[in-house]
């Protein structure tokens, strides 16, 4: 691995395998092109993928208070769907009429998409990310702008176009991106301490507290903003220390008696609507459950399922050797990073009812493993 300086004096690693510079996108072109587009524009919105993330509001509400320090009087963040209650605490400087969740308010979220003459596309690859909202997105005639770390990246929809994979999370992109921005120059004391407290937050939850996807960038990033101030005890106890006590309870059933694990190595837990509701699960709450199974030595891919009304959730995780993205995009309608993916099962249509969700899983987790991996 050879380390090399771009402008910006930020080290850029050289991979050996790929021979591409990481993070080439952030160039000069490109933030003076991304710049101009916010200098020029008017409205902007700032949108990000279905069911959000601590990755997903961290680098959206990060990209609104850098809106905000540049002097942008009307941006807003333009969500599909409502964000987990936990991550309140990362929003509360943004005010109440600045963020529109598509699934509540469909009028306000498409009449800001229609009307914004910039879009900035934080986490997510692909405009059908953004489920329900996906066609007004597609059909708003601003210029858009993507920050992203998924694997192929639609490239062609978007003005301009920052896409990294070998990278922690949108957030710590997005934090490379505003460091090369001329009113920070390098000098992360200058991002406002709210943009500063969400980058960390994003970067956080999406390395799992530092447990993958670091790499070393991902630790200069951590170093500088907590030497411009931010306060990593207080995002650890918000993230971490301030859940419910029927969360822990249901934890605790899942391992015990609805985990089940394959001759293939393959756990999986079903959790349907009824156990939901005896727990009292919140949005988030179920958050991090999935990478538990992967402590087992014999598991290499772990796969949680939550009930829907029309559709049972996927999310699945792999051991490095394993990709629970191909597996996703096979079998599960979904895709994501190669260690972490999501998607979903149809209901009606990949599966007639829940109790057959164990049967489609052995039966395809089987196949993959045996025939694809
Ligand atoms: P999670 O299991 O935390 O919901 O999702 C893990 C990752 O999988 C996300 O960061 C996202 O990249 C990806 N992902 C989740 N659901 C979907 C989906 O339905 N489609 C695609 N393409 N990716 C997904
Ligand atoms: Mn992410």
């Amino acid at each position: 691995m050879k380390l090399i300086y771009d402008m910006q004096y930020n080290f850029v690693i050289l991979h050996p395998k790929n021979q591409r510079n990481k993070m080439q996108d952030i160039n000069f072109d490109n933030i003076h092109r991304f710049g101009s587009l916010i200098a020029q524009a008017a409205r902007i919105a700032i949108v990000t993928h279905m069911r959000p993330d601590g990755d997903a509001m961290g680098s959206s509400t990060a990209m609104y208070h850098f809106l905000s320090m540049l002097g942008k009087k009307e941006h807003k963040i333009i969500i599909p769907d409502p964000y987990p209650a936990y991550l309140d605490f990362i929003t509360s400087e943004i005010p109440a009429g600045a963020i529109c969740a598509h699934s509540t308010d469909k009028a306000q979220a498409e009449n800001a998409l229609a009307q914004s003459d910039l879009i900035i596309c934080l986490d997510f690859n692909a405009f059908h990310r953004t489920d329900a909202m996906a066609p007004a997105l597609e059909s708003s005639k601003a210029a858009k702008v993507l920050i992203d770390h998924h694997i192929g990246p639609d490239r062609e929809s978007f003005a301009v176009s920052f896409s990294e994979t070998q990278i922690s999370s949108a957030s710590e992109l997005l934090y490379h991106i505003l460091m090369a921005f001329p009113q920070i120059d390098s000098d992360a004391s200058r991002l406002p301490a709210a943009c500063a407290t969400a980058l960390m937050t994003g970067m956080t939850t999406d390395t799992n507290n530092f447990a993958n996807s670091v790499y070393p960038s991902t630790l200069g990033m951590a170093s500088s903003l907590l030497a411009a101030g931010v306060d990593r005890d207080n995002i650890l106890s918000e993230l971490y220390n301030r859940h419910s006590e029927s969360r822990l309870r249901l934890m605790g059933h899942m391992m015990k008696d609805l985990m089940k694990i394959t001759d293939d190595g393959v756990a999986y837990i079903v959790l349907d609507t009824e156990t939901m509701r005896n727990y009292k699960v919140q949005d988030g709450d179920t958050e991090g459950f999935v990478n538990m199974p992967l402590s087992i030595g014999k598991v290499r891919m772990s796969l949680l399922l939550k009930e829907e009304e029309d559709r049972i959730r996927v999310s699945i995780r792999s051991k490095k050797g394993t990709s629970a993205n191909r597996c996703a995009r096979m079998f599960f309608n979904g895709g994501g990073h190669e260690n972490a993916a999501g998607g979903r099962l149809n209901k009606p249509g990949d599966v007639a009812t829940i109790a057959e969700v164990p049967e489609y899983i052995e039966k395809y987790t089987h196949i993959y493993l045996t025939e694809y991996e």
